[in-house]
């Protein structure tokens, strides 16, 4: 039986943890908390918050019950790659002798849990935050990705008589897919009264390009979680350099794995799709000393998203093939598929 360390403990951390468990590596989980979180639905728990309890949170107890995963709760604030040696929160070092990094990526104190603070300040402010928009007319949106897009979509379908703008930047909301589906966005978000703004605008405080709003609410700002790691195991932008088989360059005892990596695009679908498979295999190579040959990760081809407007339909493109708008509402955009949350883990 080998032991592995794995650093973070949400989608990443919790499926690696829970596929290499399942092949008789020992565990050793180390994260801040005693719980997952379910970032995805935040743009529908900030219109309906009483969903909360009992799907944002799953329980490392419960995930991992019955498997041979031990967790420590804490940062780590070193990485030794030639030592082989991890520094802790808490004073402590860990030894290791195979590692997996799965630290992500910060949304700012809403969209993810603060690393350094406590899931329950993060839950208190997804809660608190539901309140303002509930009590505003006049609110904000800033960031025209599908975080902007649902955000301020489900804030004008819950809510009709407020006033929502959303400002998008230069461009369209959506950049990263087709014209005609950045076209689609605008078109739904109008209709459900929300104005879309191509500017990039100027925020202080309360107040953005001048104008004084009740509430701002701010979606973009990701960076990654890599404080702790080497700047040479880091590419210009601070993600974690990794093979197409994703070890690390000159470390092939360390995985990197999830949004973390240089390679991901930031989505669950590309965690699940395009990286299990390859950690799995890599681990059996590198870390058992199997023959091998690991799938070389790739991002899924072509764009994949559901981006609800609000609870009746969507923009939706899987695999760069274009979704309609209902299946959009019936996938996702109806319940954010809240009720699959709480088993969510069982799948892996
Ligand atoms: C609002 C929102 C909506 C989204 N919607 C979708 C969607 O619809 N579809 C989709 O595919 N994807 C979506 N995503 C993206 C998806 O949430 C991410 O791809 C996913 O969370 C990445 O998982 P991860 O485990 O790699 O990283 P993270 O979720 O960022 O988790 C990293 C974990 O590591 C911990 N950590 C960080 N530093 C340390 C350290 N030094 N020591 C120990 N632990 C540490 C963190 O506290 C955290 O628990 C969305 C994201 C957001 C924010």
């Amino acid at each position: 039986m080998t032991k592995v360390i794995i650093v973070g403990g949400n989608y990443a951390g919790c499926i690696a943890a829970k596929k290499l468990a399942k092949k008789g590596h020992e565990i050793v989980i180390v994260s801040p908390f005693d719980s997952s979180f379910a970032s995805p639905l935040l743009p529908r728990l900030l219109t309906e918050p009483e969903l909360i309890e009992g799907n944002y949170n799953n329980k490392y107890t419960s995930i991992f019950a019955g498997l041979n995963v031990k967790h420590v709760k804490a940062l780590v604030t070193e990485l030794d790659p030639d030592a082989k040696v991890l520094t802790l929160s808490t004073g402590e070092t860990l030894d290791y002798e195979h590692l997996v990094i799965a630290t992500g990526t910060s949304h700012g104190e809403l969209f993810k849990p603060s690393s350094s603070g406590a899931m329950d300040s993060n839950v208190s402010l997804i809660k608190s935050t539901a309140e303002k928009i509930k009590s505003n007319k006049n609110i904000a949106v800033i960031g025209g990705g599908p975080t902007g897009v649902e955000v301020s979509g489900d804030i004008a379908h819950h809510y009709p008589d407020k006033s929502v703008d959303l400002y998008t930047g230069s461009g369209n909301p959506l950049p990263t897919l087709p014209l005609k589906k950045q076209l689609q966005a605008v078109s739904m978000l109008e209709k459900k009264g929300v104005k879309v703004i191509k500017k990039n605008a100027e925020i202080s405080g309360n107040t953005v390009d001048g104008k004084s709003y009740d509430l701002v609410l701010t979606t973009f700002g990701v960076k990654p979680n890599s404080g702790f790691i080497p700047k040479k195991l880091l590419n210009s932008e601070g993600y974690l350099k990794v093979s197409e088989d994703l070890t690390v360059p000159g470390y092939t005892n360390i995985l990197g794995f999830g949004d973390i990596t240089d390679t991901s695009n930031n989505t669950l679908v590309a965690i699940i799709l395009g990286q299990t498979k390859t950690l799995e295999k890599s681990a059996e190579k590198y870390f058992e000393g199997k023959s091998v040959n690991p799938p070389p990760y790739k991002n899924p081809k072509g764009a994949s998203m559901f981006v609800p407007v609000g609870k009746d339909g969507g923009v939706g493109i899987v695999f760069g093939w274009s979704i309609p708008s209902f299946l959009v509402k019936i996938v996702k955009a109806k319940d954010y598929m809240i009720s699959h949350m709480a088993n969510y883990y069982d799948q892996f």
